[in-house]
C-alpha cells in the first residue's frame, strides 16, 4: 500500500509531540496525549483550506530544529511500517523550517537522514517531495527550494511541488519557479483544483505536472477530464481532506467514481495522518462504505499508486506483486 500524498507537519504523531517539543525547547499548553491531539487535529466545523492551514502553526513552531526534523521523519516512518504501508512519498516544505535559522539546504540532509534511517529500521521505502509555497514575499524562498531539490534529487528527493493556499495565490503567479525546475528536469506536482475551479489545474499542466494533488474541481470540466485522461495524469485524491476543506459540499458529491469511470487514473492518499485524524486503511474504508466500491476496484487504485510513484520500473514491480498479494489482508 502506498501513500503518495502525505505531508510531515500534518502527520506528526501526538505521542510524540511532548517529545519534540522539548528537543525544541517549546513549551505546549498540556502533555496529556488527547489534549495535544485536539490542538492538532481539524476542527469539526472547518469551512475552507484557509481553516484548515491554521493547524499547522504549532507543528512547524516545533520542527524548527536539525534534531526535530531528522527525528519526526524517522518516527513517521515507524507508523508507516506499523500500518502496513510498503511505500510512501513525504512531502514538507523546507522554507517552512528555518525560523531558527536552519537553511533549506540542511532541512532537507536532516529529513533524508532520518528517512535513510528510517527505511533500514523499518523496511518501509519512503522519498520525499519538497514544497514550494504560494505566497507573494517568498520568491527567493521558493528558487531556493528548487535548487536544493536539484540537488538533493534522486538522493531522497523525487520531486517539488505547490503547497498552500490555492485560493489567495493563483497557480499561473509560480510559472517561472515551475520553468527553473522543469530545466533542471525535476519532476512536479502542484496542488490545484482543492480550493480553486478547474483553470488551476490547467494552470497547472502548463507548468508542467505530472500529478495533481487533489484536483477535485476537474469534475466541472468535461474537456480537462479529457486530457488528463489523455495524458494519463495521476489525480492524488484524499478524501477526508476534501471533505473537511469544504472541497465538495456532500460526501455523496465527491467526484472519484465519475473520475474512475471516465479512466482517469485516481490514487487514493491520507493528506495529513494527523490534521485530518485518518489513516490510510481507513480512507480506503469510508470510500468503500460511502461508494459502495468492490476490493478488486479499491485494489486498483492502491495499484494506480504504484504507477504513479518516482520509482525505476524494477521497483514497481516489487511493489506491485506485493499489493496483489497482501491487499485482501491489508483491506480487512
Ligand atoms: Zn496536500
Amino acid at each position: 500500500m502506498v501513500d503518495l500524498h502525505l505531508h510531515l507537519d500534518g502527520s506528526l504523531n501526538p505521542g510524540n509531540m511532548s517529545h519534540m517539543a522539548q528537543m525544541s525547547g517549546i513549551s505546549l499548553p498540556t502533555t496529556d496525549e488527547k489534549e495535544i491531539k485536539k490542538l492538532l487535529m481539524v476542527e469539526p466545523d472547518c469551512t475552507n483550506l484557509s481553516e484548515y492551514l491554521e493547524k499547522f502553526e504549532l507543528p512547524l513552531r516545533v520542527l524548527q530544529t536539525e534534531a526535530c526534523l531528522r527525528y519526526a521523519v524517522y518516527e513517521l516512518l515507524r507508523d508507516l511500517h506499523d500500518e502496513g504501508l510498503c511505500y510512501a512519498e513525504i512531502r514538507f516544505a523546507p522554507q517552512l523550517h528555518t525560523a531558527r535559522g536552519m537553511s533549506q539546504e540542511s532541512a532537507v540532509r536532516e529529513a533524508i537522514d532520518g528517512l535513510r534511517c528510517g527505511i533500514e529500521d523499518f523496511g518501509v521505502r519512503a522519498q520525499l517531495i519538497l514544497c514550494c509555497m504560494r505566497g507573494d514575499k517568498n520568491h527567493s524562498d521558493n528558487l531556493e527550494t528548487i535548487r536544493v531539490a536539484e540537488r538533493f534529487l534522486g538522493q531522497g528527493v523525487c520531486a517539488v511541488d505547490l503547497a498552500g493556499n490555492e485560493a489567495a495565490y493563483p497557480t499561473e503567479s509560480f510559472a517561472d519557479i515551475f520553468d527553473e525546475a522543469r530545466k533542471r528536469r525535476i519532476p512536479v506536482i502542484i496542488h490545484a483544483g482543492e480550493a480553486a475551479g478547474p483553470d488551476s489545474i490547467r494552470k497547472a499542466l502548463e507548468l508542467g505536472a505530472v500529478r495533481i494533488g487533489h484536483g477535485i474541481h476537474a469534475i466541472e470540466d468535461e474537456q480537462l477530464m479529457h486530457i488528463l485522461r489523455e495524458r494519463n495524469i495521476f489525480l492524488e485524491m484524499c478524501y477526508s481532506s476534501n471533505l473537511q476543506t469544504r472541497t465538495v459540499d456532500k460526501a455523496e458529491d465527491y467526484p472519484i467514481r465519475q473520475f474512475i469511470q471516465e479512466g482517469i487514473k485516481v490514487t487514493v492518499n491520507t493528506d495529513n495522518v494527523t490534521v485530518s485524524n485518518t489513516t490510510l486503511r481507513r480512507e480506503y474504508h469510508l470510500l468503500q462504505k460511502q461508494f459502495d466500491m468492490t476490493e478488486e476496484a479499491l485494489k486498483q487504485i492502491a495499484l494506480n499508486g504504484v504507477d504513479a510513484t518516482f520509482l525505476p520500473e524494477e521497483d514497481k514491480a516489487v511493489l506491485r506483486e506485493r499489493i496483489n498479494k497482501e491487499f485482501a489482508s491489508w483491506i480487512k
